[in-house]
């Protein structure tokens, strides 16, 4: 067994004991006690082992024949022992040790160990202690490697050693324990140091275990906490928002193994010599980490199955993922590999189902693939070099094309590398980043992979816009898009639109369809009236039929005023017939070279003019039946196994290039738009045949830029620090949004000479923009809902218009930083149920009505600058109303869950930092200045805080205790938090009854303030309160490091109390203290928490049995310390209470 070997190998005790054993046997007493101390001390210094423990920190404990050691395991504690010498004169032969140990929840084994010491008969300290290792290692011996998890084990102890075994070896096993003595490759120590330090990041670490010796690592924060412009994450995926969500990482593969990494940034190595495989997997938890079975499920797809299930994951369960098909592309279906049409399994109705799923995401293939192939080699690449992310990135991206050794390239390009990390330090100036764990590290220092990975992510997705989602390299682009996109290269195009590695069409179609259908209805404009220009659908192997016809370019007229056409465009009236459409019949001389294959008819889309390529695309987008269609297919609901709805089979005479190109449509969109329906949302006087859509486009970092740009408007100019922002509207051509929506609104415009200058042209009046500007289109695709004709945006903008290029009789804007899109207000069809509600009247028009009533915030426009619509005022709701309300119900329903027992383990973990109080307190929520929260309370008669009181006995208190743990200062952040909360929502202070001052919360978690008041008015307490013009019980609370499995200390500090002797009452000790059952070791719950008890002693206090409680003629007297801790002794031993451990120390 494995067990056996490892205690062969350390063979029992060393020759130090056998020479320690005798050493002092001339001695008798004190003194053969005082030496055996000393040369047990001296011995382990030097490092004492027996039975594969060692045993460390061997000293003198405070009393007189007191000792204290502790046993370890490799790296892991296994417990702390104290033994008492009843009387040293006896010692070795008559004495008696008191053994104990200080450690909580022991595993019965071990205790069992301990407590026997007591009754076992007299022998010296080494014999003692060879004894406690014995018995020790037999007691782990005969539990293979289970020892003590579980109560049924002492009755199958006789079983044989295989059956023992293998039947504990599904069960959980728990670290820090007398387990497995062999291979564990797991230091406690390290995870829980990991463990603290990503908590003290903000982010949620956690643990999940597989079999015996294999588990997963997770690291989670609220989607909500993320630094990311709430738009730019609803642009990415609307799911991230849509309901309360984790952004969690992964992480396997490391066969039981941690550290999973070396100093130098190298994997370690397997517990049997197999090197570690680590695997991430990118995703959104309900919980902070997914459940186990779910998780398995997860991990199990890797390696095998990786490839299929990375298409499995982003685009179907079944079907695809089959082995048959798994050589996309050459499956015996024709529809190659854009076929992949399948409902993805992130499916809306199922969203709610489990909490404990793990679920992926627009960006989680992308992530995933970076963090597998790239992470370990740039963070090697990091601390080999001293690079900082960006420079890594760059020099792996340069290794790879050169094929060349990392010293070479770096050698060579070291300016390059340099040059990336400057860059990064300038973006991080808009981008929000995570902090580096890696900044001003100590060479050779341990490195925290779960944090230094999660915090990679989190960089990456930040900057996702930055970067290619399929080779990962750093874009080349002239203008930055609000969603990720793919770089230049045809194999990363194929890639990205084959594996979906976009966001989910099916789900786009299910949640936004009047998006989709606007998104392939300006294509289809753009193609059919001839804008539709880079980026084209090309690269994807799409095979399409032979175009019967060709789109010339439009001549983009350089002195146009509107986007790309003729100035003539911007002053012609609303109607102008525009072009006509320059379709010429197929030329023999153009399509000389694409023959058709005559098998199918088909033709490479790639080989085809760009003319022709645009009529072909018109004549696939025609074939594709409507959005409304396509979603009532998708939204069918199936029986549970069956596969999902497949796009295809919604029309099989469609043709697969077609299905390819609505899914290019969608991926290739880099903006943001939603229609808005609802009244409250709705821009007023902008009617039908107008739809609203809410609009974003442009760099996720614009919102910054812009609120910079308002901020520094605001200091230069009077006006603007009233007003910081106008709004106007930008019209353009129909065929110009396919574009526009893709590369913003200034990528074009600002090129060319213009009437008015060179910029971003705006009008105050709509019926400009959205009249002459927005020409209309002369096509449609027929299947659209939508039909939209033209269109335009209303864009918010800085208002400094004496700063603009010309602000007569139109706004011209050089400054792109000073222009954020908001709306694109879109001519269509009116909408069906539109149609419909007519004949709904009453009862709809007392919703909306309603609904009108809610209090809409409404941007508040400078007089000055007034928009209008065909004259008519334009009223804007503040843009930011709907995701300001989005964000706070994300907030609302989230509440931070508890640490489930594995990883509350591992905080728990003994001894395994210093004592020294933890530097990681941090009081995440600033707690709100007290008047805020009174002021919105504002009862008349609410009790109120006195600072003036509270400071008065402050002068009284202690200084904080100086003993800490990592498990209670976990603990008491969430009762802190939870505590503040409370006070924040309570109705009336009065009605709460106790306060806990903010501005007294200290760096110190371990001590609080808090008060109590409001006594019922007729006990004699508040009478009393009343007559001295006392405010409030001013109370202190301590913490021991044991919380939160051992009881706080409550002592008042102020007013005096009549002692029980002196005829008081209300279990206030004579010493302020306060003696209650529950506060005591007996009494005492974990699950207790400060406001529960404060009610409690509020109880306490006003019960009038046996005798009210009342305030000592000398109650403007503070009890001391002491007198407090006597009182509580006092007490307690009068009811037989269990006094609680170390409450001296608490005192201390
Ligand atoms: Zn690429």
């Amino acid at each position: 067994m494995l067990n056996v070997s490892g205690s062969a190998s350390s063979g029992g005790m060393d020759a130090k004991w056998a020479a320690l054993k005798d050493k002092n046997s001339k001695l008798k007493g004190r003194r053969r006690f005082v030496a055996d101390v000393r040369d047990m001390k001296e011995a382990c210094k030097e490092g004492y082992e027996g039975y594969g423990m060692r045993i460390e920190r061997f000293r003198e404990g405070d009393e007189e024949g007191n000792i204290e050691f502790k046993l370890v395991k490799g790296d892991q504690p296994i417990v702390a022992i104290n033994l008492l010498v009843s009387d040293t004169s006896e010692y070795p032969a008559h004495h008696t040790f008191f053994a104990f140990s200080p450690d909580s929840d022991l595993p019965p084994r071990v205790e069992s160990v301990i407590e026997n010491l007591s009754s076992a008969k007299s022998s010296s300290i080494p014999e003692t202690i060879n004894k406690i290792l014995l018995d020790l290692s037999k007691s782990s011996e005969s539990k293979g490697k289970h020892v003590a998890m579980n109560e049924s084990q002492d009755t199958d102890e006789e079983e044989g050693d295989d059956t023992d075994y293998e039947a504990y070896e599904d069960l959980d096993y728990q670290f820090g324990m007398v387990a497995d003595n062999v291979t564990s490759a797991v230091s406690p120590q390290r995870l829980q140091h990991d463990f603290l330090e990503v908590v003290a990041a903000d982010f949620r670490p956690g643990l999940i275990r597989f079999g015996t010796d294999d588990f997963v690592l997770t690291v989670s924060q609220p989607v909500i906490n993320l630094s990311i412009p709430p738009h730019v994450l609803m642009a990415w995926d609307r799911r991230l928002l849509t309901t309360s969500h984790h952004l969690t990482l992964l992480i396997s593969g490391m066969r039981g193994t941690y550290p999973p990494i070396k100093p130098d940034g190298t994997l370690n190595v397997g517990q049997v010599g197999q090197s570690l495989n680590l695997e991430f997997k990118v995703g959104l938890t309900r919980r902070y980490k997914p459940g186990r079975e779910q998780t398995g499920e997860i991990i199990r797809n890797f390696g095998l199955v990786e490839r299929d299930d990375e298409i499995g994951a982003t685009l179907d369960g079944g079907g695809a993922a089959g082995a048959g098909e798994s050589e996309w592309g050459l499956g015996e279906d024709e529809d190659g590999p854009m076929m992949e049409e399948d409902i993805p399994k992130p499916l809306v109705e199922t969203e709610e189902d489990d909490p404990g799923r793990f679920q992926s995401f627009s960006l989680s293939s992308s992530l995933e693939s970076l963090l597998n192939q790239a992470f370990v080699k740039v963070l090697g690449y990091r601390i080999k070099f001293g690079l900082g992310w960006a420079g890594a990135e760059a020099l792996l991206a340069e290794v790879e094309r050169m094929q060349s050794k990392p010293e070479d390239v770096f050698a060579r390009l070291k300016n390059v590398m340099m040059e990336e990390d400057r860059e990064e330090r300038t973006v991080a100036q808009t981008y929000h980043l995570p902090h580096d764990p890696l900044l001003n590290r100590e060479p050779n220092a341990e490195l925290n992979l779960p944090l230094i990975a999660y915090s990679y992510l989190v960089r990456r997705m930040t900057l996702c816009t930055r970067y290619c989602p399929v080779c990962h390299n750093k874009l080349k682009m002239q203008y930055e898009a609000l969603k990720p996109y793919v770089c230049d290269s045809k194999l990363c195009a194929y890639q990205y639109y084959s594996y979906n590695r976009g966001p989910s069409l099916e789900y786009e179609i299910q949640t936004n369809p009047e998006s989709v259908d606007l998104l392939v209805s300006l294509t289809y404009i753009a193609a059919a009236e001839g804008s539709l220009e880079d980026p084209l659908p090309t690269g994807l192997g799409l095979r399409v039929p032979m175009p019967n016809g060709s789109i010339q370019s439009r001549v983009p007229n350089p002195t146009g005023f509107g986007m790309v056409g003729p100035v003539t465009t911007a002053m012609v009236p609303p109607g102008f017939p525009g072009y006509n459409n320059v379709v010429v019949p197929a030329d023999a001389s153009v399509s000389a070279d694409p023959v058709a294959d005559p098998r199918d008819g088909l033709v490479d889309l790639d080989s085809l003019a760009l003319p022709e390529m645009r009529a072909a695309i018109v004549k696939l987008i025609d074939s594709i039946p409507s959005i409304a269609k396509i979603k009532a297919h998708l939204d069918r609901k199936v029986k549970a196994g069956k596969s999902r709805p497949k796009l295809r089979d919604v029309d099989p005479s469609v043709l697969p290039a077609a299905w390819s190109i609505l899914r290019w449509c969608i991926a290739s969109s880099t903006a943001y738009l939603e229609e808005i329906t609802e009244q409250e949302d709705l821009i007023r006087n902008v009617e039908a045949p107008w739809r609203q859509f809410r609009f974003s486009v442009g760099a996720p970092d614009t919102e910054g830029k812009f609120k910079t740009a308002l901020q520094a408007a605001q200091q230069s100019n009077a006006n603007a620090a009233t007003y910081p922002s106008l709004y106007a509207f930008h019209g353009s051509p129909a065929r110009n949004w396919h574009s526009i929506i893709r590369h913003g609104l200034w990528f074009k415009t600002i090129a060319h000479g213009r009437a008015y200058g060179n910029g971003v042209y705006f009008a105050k009046e709509g019926s400009i923009s959205m009249g002459s500007y927005a020409v209309k289109s002369q096509t449609c695709w027929r299947n659209s809902n939508i039909r939209p004709n033209s269109c335009a945006a209303l864009a918010e903008i800085v208002n400094l218009p004496q700063q603009f290029v010309s602000n007569n009789p139109y706004f011209v804007i050089a400054q792109t930083d000073w222009i954020v899109c908001r709306y694109l207000l879109v001519n269509g069809a009116p909408k069906e149920e539109d149609l419909e509600n007519t004949t709904f009247g009453a009862e709809e028009e007392a919703k909306k009505k309603q609904k009108k009533d809610d209090k809409v915030p409404f941007v508040t426009l400078d007089p000055a600058q007034p928009i209008t619509l065909a004259n008519h005022k334009v009223q804007i709701p503040e843009p930011s109303h709907k995701i300001d309300k989005l964000m706070r119900a994300r907030r609302e329903e989230y509440c931070e869950e508890d640490y489930d027992e594995d990883d509350a383990d591992i905080f728990a973990a003994k001894e395994v930092l210093s004592r020294k109080p933890m530097e990681v307190i941090v009081i995440e929520d600033t707690p709100p200045p007290p008047d805020v929260g009174l002021s919105q309370r504002g009862g008349v008669d609410d009790w109120e805080h006195s600072p003036d009181w509270v400071q008065e006995c402050m002068q009284h208190v202690m200084p904080p205790p100086a003993e800490a743990s990592p498990m209670a200062t976990m603990a008491l952040q969430r009762e802190l938090k939870a505590i503040l909360k409370e006070q924040e929502r309570a109705r009336s202070l009065k009605e709460l009854g106790w306060y806990m001052p903010p501005e007294l919360i200290g760096d110190n978690l371990f001590q609080w303030i808090v008060e109590l008041h409001s006594f019922e008015k007729s006990l004699p307490i508040a009478k009393d309160l009343v007559a001295r013009g006392v405010n409030s019980l001013v109370f202190e609370i301590r913490f021991p490091p044991a919380f939160p499995h051992a009881p706080p200390f409550f002592r008042i500090i102020k007013p005096r109390f009549l002692p029980f002797i002196h005829g008081g009452g209300g279990h206030v000790t004579g010493g302020g203290s306060i003696c209650m059952d529950l506060l005591t070791s007996d009494g005492w719950l974990p699950s207790y928490n400060i406001p529960s008890i404060l009610l409690q002693i509020r109880l306490a206090i006003s019960n009038l049995d046996p005798r009210p409680a009342r305030l000592a003629t000398n109650w403007d007297q503070p009890y001391g310390v002491h007198e407090a801790l006597e009182g509580f002794r006092r007490a307690a031993t009068t009811h037989g209470w269990k006094v609680p451990e170390g409450l001296e120390r608490l005192l201390r």
